[in-house]
């Protein structure tokens, strides 16, 4: 497959030394942002998923059409102060600062198998907290789906032995 043709890789952004994978590229083109989402939902045909559960903002973009195609529901992973209804909360620790991730307390019910994507795994940081989340809530993690893993950062790390399906690495 030649999705990484549709990745536009940016140097020094947001700051110097980053090389910012931008997939707004593959998004854009409908053929190619199906193929990547159909490629996804065969990296994960064996596993039993109840529910996929996707951080914002391009956590949606990615985990929502898989839900779609999966014919399970999806769960938004918020920012605080953002979702409506009683949430649950935690905070991590980014490069710069700290940030909050919440979910609706009923998001989940116990036991339920949960996916977990996001357009990209780079340091683990958004997609540990994610499932640190969706485990408070009693969820059960079956793996973790993501268009892009940046291998050098060593994300996979921080997830304990859950398993990462990723379509494209750097
Ligand atoms: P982590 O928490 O360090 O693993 O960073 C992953 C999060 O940051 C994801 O939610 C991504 O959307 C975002 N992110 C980090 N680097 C990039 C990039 O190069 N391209 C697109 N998103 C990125």
């Amino acid at each position: 497959m030649d999705f990484k043709n549709y990745i536009r890789v940016i140097p020094d952004f947001p700051q110097p030394g980053i090389s910012f994978k931008d997939i707004t590229t593959l998004l854009s083109d409908g053929e190619k942002y199906r193929e990547a989402i159909n490629e996804l939902k065969k990296l994960v045909a064996d596993l039993k998923i109840d529910l996929i559960a996707g951080p914002e903002a391009r956590g949606f973009v990615v985990g929502a059409p898989l839900a779609y195609a999966l014919g399970v529901g999806f769960v938004p992973i918020r920012k605080s102060g953002k979702l409506p209804y009683e949430t649950i909360e935690v905070g991590y620790d980014l490069e710069y600062g700290k940030d909050t991730l919440a979910m609706h307390s009923d998001a989940i019910k116990p036991g339920q198998n949960v996916l977990i994507a996001d357009d990209l795994l780079a340091t683990g940081g958004t997609i540990s907290t994610s499932v640190n989340l969706v485990k408070q809530l009693g969820g059960n993690i079956v793996g973790t789906a993501f268009l892009i893993e940046l291998s050098e950062l060593n994300g996979r790390e921080k997830l304990d032995g859950i398993d990462v399906f990723s379509l494209m690495t750097y």
